[in-house]
């Protein structure tokens, strides 16, 4: 039964959309919010991700670091309130390389994000070092400390870490970070949201009725049959389809897509402890080939790539699944139009397990049963300096929660907690304004981005 009328309605049921109207209904005691969705929750983007969280983000400015904080807070909280029904582990992220001249940049940085929020920093640079570091993957995250720990001891990195090349020289170890169940929170809050009013409808958006520059309807398609929602509130939470939701407003949004993949292999030797911390390779890859296939590779234009340095950052974590390790590493994207199903390159799998072997060669033993391996992926859907679009579109009663790249799932508390006070008048935290749309229109921020600058994200 599709309703006439209701408070809210809200385009997606990924993590935004749900996230939004978890905070409408449990929050806001908005009970009358619908939340229309093409195919089933959570199972497009946000069925996707490597389920990572960090309060490691760059500037310029604090925004993403005190949003990301407040963020996990949320999740935290959660994790409290739930009996850690999501999952939520604190084991950092671990920035590695083997290039002992980065110690400087390391250390640079770690102070960098310190001053962004991120929390202390703490050195362990050399064997007569004083500052104790502590790695205990297991413990509970309020034994977990937090800020950034940068370690150039070699005895310190093969205590903890015995398993990384011998010769990895510098560590940086970002505390905040971890992974949790993106799914189980996904389908809690929507469990929650619909025990406190919400309706989860199927069907498409098709259009959004607009009267004297104000929203009063919501025009879907179930089962081939037209209907209207009258409402004067719409969330375009589309995911992927963010632009061709804003258009169906006239609004143009700053965002693009860009296809990310990952993989999962098993790793019955554990040659990837199941207490490693998540590991982000710093250095370059070059991939090992034979003569013979080398010689292939340089024969053509668009394989002689292969043979060069490729792009340093691909990361690791143990998977959810005994004995299965996640893997994603993003050699080469570009923007383009979110299609699906999606392509994925069809090396993908093989390179990244060829690239995981040249960190690792022992992985070399699982290469032959690379068709076995698992992977997937989908689109980051992103605005140039990688910030969310959260906030209010240039029609009454339009909202817009998207552009969430490669961090919906690690921040769909913040991004809830934030759509809901734009919608309902609430104050607003000190990082809305660097969400909000209506940063662009700004000379400062115009200028700002021609020179953006952003570094150490994934
Ligand atoms: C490979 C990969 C790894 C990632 N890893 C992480 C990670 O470790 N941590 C993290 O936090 N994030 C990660 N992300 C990012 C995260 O997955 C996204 O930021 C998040 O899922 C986006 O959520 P969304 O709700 O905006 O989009 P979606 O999940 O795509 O939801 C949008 C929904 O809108 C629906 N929809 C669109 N148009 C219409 C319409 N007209 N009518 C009805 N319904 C419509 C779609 O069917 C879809 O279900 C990763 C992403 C990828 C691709």
């Amino acid at each position: 039964m599709i309703p006439t009328r209701a408070d809210v309605v809200i385009c997606g049921a990924g993590i935004a959309g749900i996230a939004t109207a978890y905070y409408l209904t449990v929050h806001h005691g908005i009970r009358d919010v619908v939340l229309i969705e093409n195919e089933r929750p959570m199972t497009l983007t946000s069925a996707k991700p490597i389920e990572g969280y960090r309060n490691w983000w760059p500037g310029p400015g604090d925004a993403m670091v005190r949003f990301m904080n407040r963020s996990i807070d949320l999740l935290e909280g959660l994790a409290t309130d739930t009996n850690n029904l999501i999952g939520l582990s604190r084991r950092g992220y671990l920035f590695a390389t083997t290039d002992a001249s980065r110690r400087s940049e390391f250390q640079q940085v770690a102070a960098e994000f310190s001053a962004l929020g991120v929390g202390d920093v703490r050195e362990h640079l050399g064997n007569g070092t004083t500052t104790p570091y502590t790695y205990t993957p297991d413990a509970p995250i309020s034994q977990q400390p937090g800020g950034v720990d940068v370690i150039a001891n070699r005895a310190l990195i093969e205590q903890h870490f015995g398993y990384l090349p011998a010769a990895t020289r510098v560590l940086l170890h970002a505390r905040r970070c971890g992974w949790f169940g993106a799914n189980r929170t996904g389908m809690y809050l929507l469990e929650q949201a619909q025990q406190h009013g919400a309706t989860l409808l199927r069907g498409t958006v098709a259009g959004v009725q607009v009267e004297q520059g104000r929203v009063a309807g919501v025009h879907l398609v179930q089962d081939e049959t037209p209907h209207t929602i009258k409402t004067a509130t719409f969330v375009n939470a589309a995911g992927p389809y963010v632009q061709d939701v804003g258009r169906m407003l006239g609004v143009e949004l700053p965002v693009y897509t860009e296809p990310h993949f990952k993989i999962a292999f098993r790793d019955p030797a554990g040659i990837i402890p199941r207490h490693a911390p998540l590991i982000i390779w710093m250095d370059t890859i070059r991939l090992h080939w034979t003569d013979a296939e080398r010689a292939q590779l340089a024969a053509a234009h668009d394989t002689r790539w292969l043979l060069d340095d490729l792009p340093a950052e691909m990361h690791w974590r143990p998977g959810n699944e005994p004995q299965s390790v996640i893997v994603a590493w993003t050699y080469r994207t570009a923007p383009m139009r979110a299609t699906f199903p999606l392509t994925i390159e069809p090396r993908y799998p093989e390179l990244v397990m060829r690239a995981m072997t040249s960190v690792f060669p022992d992985l070399a033993q699982y290469i032959a049963t690379t068709p076995a391996l698992e992977y997937d992926g989908g689109y980051y859907t992103r605005t140039q300096e990688n910030r969310p679009l959260v906030g209010p579109l240039p029609i009454d009663g339009a909202y817009v929660i998207g552009a969430l790249s490669g961090f919906g799932l690690m921040g769909c508390v913040g991004l809830g907690e934030l759509i809901t006070a734009h919608i309902t008048g609430g104050a607003l935290p000190p990082y809305a304004a660097a969400f909000d749309l209506r940063r662009y229109a700004a000379p400062d921020y115009q200028r700002l981005l021609t020179n953006w600058h952003a570094t150490w994200q994934l």
